[in-house]
């Protein structure tokens, strides 16, 4: 479940927000991302390819209206790159496997990482702990 998935399949599956996060660079509106305010356990893949991304044990309330973690569930399952974008320099955070924008990294987060990977709910699945 972690190939790489074509444009098209994308635009098929995905909705319309999904597809402008993942694929253009977008940021959905704080506070409006369905997972802005999950609590339950469990794991967070990318929308696009199924990657596991973010456990639900290092999600927390950053307050900033995005999920918030303060690590990847493994190093290797994120990539940054340097985001120049909009007249700032930020970390851009997307998917190892596939490349989809997923959000920023910040160095605000809490311990023991010190980092904030502020993510948009529309580049996430939810798979719930049993
Ligand atoms: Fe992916």
């Amino acid at each position: 479940m972690s190939s790489k998935p074509t444009p098209e399949e994308l635009r098929a599956r995905l909705t319309p927000e999904q597809y402008h996060v993942t694929q253009e660079h977008g940021t959905e509106s704080a506070f409006t991302g369905e997972y802005v305010d999950n609590k339950l356990s469990g794991l967070y893949r990318c929308v696009c390819c199924g990657l596991e991304l973010f456990a639900s044990d290092s999600k927390y309330d950053s307050g900033s209206g995005w999920p918030s973690y303060y690590q990847p569930v493994a190093a290797e399952s994120v990539k940054v790159n340097v985001d120049s974008s909009h007249g700032m320099v930020r970390e851009e955070v997307v998917c190892a496997n596939c490349h989809a924008h997923l959000g920023h990294v910040f160095s605000d987060g809490p311990q023991p990482t010190g980092q904030r990977y502020c993510i948009n709910s529309a580049s996430l699945d939810f798979d719930e702990a049993d």
